[in-house]
C-alpha cells in the first residue's frame, strides 16, 4: 500500500516523511534522493539523470521508471511513503496501473502559498553526511557549517541555486499541480496545510497517516 506525499519543492516532503518514518514505521522512497545517490555512484542511470537533476528539471520517465520500481519491490508489502513521485500526469497513471499490492491508498497535499517556497529552498543546506536538513534562519544548525547529527558539511543543493528554483516551480505548476486534479478525482485527495511550523504539520500530517 501507498501514501503518496505531493507538494511544491520546498513544502516540506523530505522532512515530514523523515518525521513519519520515525513515528509510524513507514518505509519512504524518495525518487529525488534515489536519483541522488545513482548520480553520486555514478551508475549509467545517475550519469543520464544527472544533467536534469542539476537543471531543475524533470527526469525523463522511462530513465526514472526502472529506479522507481526497483525500490517498490524491495519493499513489496510494506507501508509504502512516496515523496517525489508522481510529479506529471503520466507517472500518475502508471503508478494507478501497478498491481494491488502497490495500490495508492492516499495523498497527502502539503500546500504551502507559493510566495513561502522561494524562501524555504534559497534557506535550506543539507548536510553531505546524512541528509539532514537545515534553513539557515528558521532551523539553523548549531555551529553554521556542519551537521548537528554526523558533523557533515553543509552545502546549498545544486538545483536549490535561485534560476533553478524558478524552473522547478514553473515545472511544479505546469506539470505537477495537474496530478492534483487526478487524484481529486480518484477520491484520494487530502489536503494538509502546510504553512505551520514542522511540528504542527507533522501533527496533521500523522493524524492522517494513523488512519492507514
Ligand atoms: P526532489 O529531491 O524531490 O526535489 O527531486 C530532485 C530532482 O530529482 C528533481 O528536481 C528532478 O530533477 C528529479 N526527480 C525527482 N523525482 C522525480 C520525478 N518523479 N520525475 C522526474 N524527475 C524527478
Amino acid at each position: 500500500m501507498i501514501l503518496v506525499l505531493i507538494g511544491a519543492p520546498g513544502a516540506g516532503k523530505g522532512t515530514q516523511a523523515d518525521l513519519l518514518v520515525a513515528t509510524q514505521g513507514w518505509h519512504k522512497i524518495s525518487t529525488g534522493d534515489a536519483l541522488r545517490k545513482q548520480i553520486a555512484k555514478r551508475t549509467a542511470v545517475g550519469l543520464e539523470a544527472e544533467g536534469y537533476v542539476k537543471a531543475g528539471r524533470l527526469v525523463p520517465d522511462a530513465v526514472l521508471w526502472g529506479v522507481l520500481q526497483e525500490e517498490l519491490q524491495a519493499h513489496a508489502g510494506a507501508k509504502i511513503l512516496l515523496d517525489g513521485f508522481p510529479r506529471n500526469i503520466q507517472q500518475a497513471e502508471a503508478l494507478q496501473a501497478l498491481p494491488a499490492l502497490f495500490a495508492v491508498r492516499a495523498v497527502a497535499h502539503l500546500d504551502v502559498p507559493e510566495e513561502d517556497l522561494y524562501e524555504r529552498l534559497v534557506g535550506r543546506r543539507v548536510c553531505q553526511g546524512c541528509g539532514a536538513s537545515y534553513h539557515v534562519h528558521k532551523r539553523p544548525p548549531q555551529s553554521e557549517h556542519s551537521c548537528d547529527h554526523c558533523g557533515g558539511a553543509l552545502l546549498l543543493r545544486s538545483d536549490d541555486q535561485p534560476e533553478k528554483i524558478k524552473v522547478r516551480l514553473a515545472i511544479y505548476e505546469a506539470d505537477t499541480k495537474p496530478v492534483l486534479d487526478f487524484y481529486k478525482r480518484c477520491g484520494l485527495y487530502h489536503r494538509i496545510d502546510g504553512r505551520g511550523d514542522t511540528e504542527a504539520v507533522a501533527a496533521q500530517l500523522s493524524a492522517f497517516a494513523a488512519s492507514f
